[in-house]
């Protein structure tokens, strides 16, 4: 590659880890070049031949799933447990989507005059742009199904955080995948990504990163009515019942939003609270903020590292100004790395703390009285990522979910990502769903045939 160079920082001790080469315009098109020659031969490997190889790419994976890890804790500032979570992810990924190539079904559909058969057709090459926040399992909820469904990849990983898809890179090679099916290629979002958008022969982006990015990816896909999918920005509600179990909503509610340091699409950054429930919910959620422990994401009893950088920890901190009447605070860290104390705000709904998302460890908690007012206020936002609900009625959770205008909800927890079940937003929060039974359908096109008889 002939790009510049790029220094990877800790975010935790702001120490270089290492330098990478950015791939430059011309790198990206020898890629896709590279991408679309090798996309012959694999979309005719035998299905049960791909899976095999995607399950080989998972062993590989799992066999150094502890390296990954630690590529993330020093590159990402993640937190030793998460990132061990977030390498098994991309393992659970490949393993699922590894028994796609021999479920890719087509129908036949009964007709006059002969026999109507449908095929799903792979597209070619597919280009995948993944944000810092979390660069591997963002990158195989793209990479796995792509390539089950016959397509090459070239994937771009965030100018922060290149180290574990490089890896990855590197494992899917060591597995047996063939040369020019996975290609990642660091480098900026202005030239790599945006090459991406515009090069004829990639047929699909998958784009996952802020909404103001997004939309220009949209925006640059029509020019070639090119394909896109398009994860992007949360400001997500966690609604809290005054019949809840309240011990368990406020014990839960640091992780739902501070958890990667509140750099997290689906965080759960705004807490609604009935009001006979408001003021005992807050008794209980103080402790359970100042206890939550930031500091070396090494320590396996760490809760939360750093914010990734420092321009990231300027935005987080605009939204918190001097002046600002803070509820409470859990602690951080001083010295070096770009630490923020997790904080909570009681903010009127028309602060910027309430409607933007800050991707950081703030929080802000608003009183409703009831059913109707929640759902109002949870969609009050430009935004419709995920949500939880805490209730013991489940006739209202239930009610209140259907009511929540967003694409993935928990009752009386904070879950929303499984890779057996469809992820995505409504709204702002984006276009199109990954993973779960159906993410095939993203990456295959539709062909009918019809045969006379
Ligand atoms: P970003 O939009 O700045 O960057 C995301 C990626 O796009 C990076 O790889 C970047 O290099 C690339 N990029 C930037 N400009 C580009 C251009 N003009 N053309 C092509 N590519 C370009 O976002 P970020 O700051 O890295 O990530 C944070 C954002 O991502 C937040 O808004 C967060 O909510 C969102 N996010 C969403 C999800 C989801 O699944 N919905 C998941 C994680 C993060």
């Amino acid at each position: 590659m002939n790009g510049d160079l790029i220094a990877v920082l800790n975010p935790a001790t702001e120490e270089v880890v290492t330098q990478i080469r950015l791939a430059d315009l011309a790198d990206t098109d020898r890629a896709i070049a590279r991408a679309e020659a090798a996309y012959a031969g694999w979309r005719t490997v035998a299905p049960a031949d791909r899976a095999a190889l995607l399950r080989a790419f998972a062993a590989a994976v799992d066999a150094d799933l502890e390296n990954l890890a630690r590529l993330e804790v020093a590159g990402a500032g993640h937190t030793i447990g998460n990132a061990r979570w977030e390498a098994g992810n991309v393992r659970d990924v490949l393993e699922y989507y590894s028994a796609a190539p021999e479920r890719n079904f087509g129908r036949q559909i009964p007709v006059a005059g002969g026999i109507n058969v449908t095929f799903q057709e792979s597209l070619g090459v597919v280009g995948i742009i993944v944000p810092w926040n979390f660069p591997m399992p963002i990158a195989g909820w793209g990479f796995a199904p792509a390539l089950a469904a016959g397509n090459t990849v070239v994937l771009k990983p965030a100018e922060l955080t290149p180290l574990t898809a490089i890896r990855l890179g590197e494992l899917a090679l060591e597995a047996g995948i063939p040369e020019g099916v996975f290609q990642v290629l660091p480098g900026k979002g202005s030239v790599v990504g945006n090459r991406f958008v515009t090069h004829p022969a990639v047929r699909k982006v998958v784009f996952t990163g802020s909404t103001a990015v997004g939309t220009r990816i949209m925006a640059g896909c029509a020019e070639q009515v090119k394909a896109v999918t398009l994860e992007l920005g949360g400001k997500s509600a966690n609604i809290i019942f005054d019949d809840a179990d309240l011990e368990l909503a406020a014990a839960a509610a640091p992780g739902g939003a501070f958890d990667n340091a509140g750099q997290d699409c689906c965080a759960r950054s705004r807490i609604l609270v009935q009001r006979g429930a408001y003021e005992r919910f807050m008794e209980l959620l103080e402790p359970a903020v100042r206890e939550f422990s930031v500091g070396d994401p090494l320590d396996e009893n760490t809760a939360m590292g750093p914010l990734i950088s420092r321009s990231q920890w300027e935005t987080v901190s605009s939204f918190v100004p001097d002046d600002t009447e803070v509820a409470f605070r859990g602690s951080a860290p001083s010295g070096p790395g770009h630490w923020f104390a997790p904080t909570v705000l009681t903010p009127g709904i028309h602060s910027r703390a309430w409607r933007e998302e800050i991707f950081g460890p703030v929080v802000s908690v608003v009183p409703f009285s009831d059913e109707a007012e929640a759902i109002a206020l949870a969609n009050d936002s430009d935004y419709g990522l995920s949500g939880s609900i805490w209730s013991r009625d489940i006739g209202r959770a239930l009610r209140t979910a259907r009511g929540v205008e967003s694409g993935n909800l928990s009752v009386n927890s904070h879950s929303s990502v499984r890779y057996s079940t469809p992820f995505g937003g409504f709204k702002k929060s984006g276009l199109g769903r990954e993973l779960g039974p159906d993410a095939l359908d993203a990456f295959t096109e539709t062909k009918n045939v019809f045969i006379a008889l």
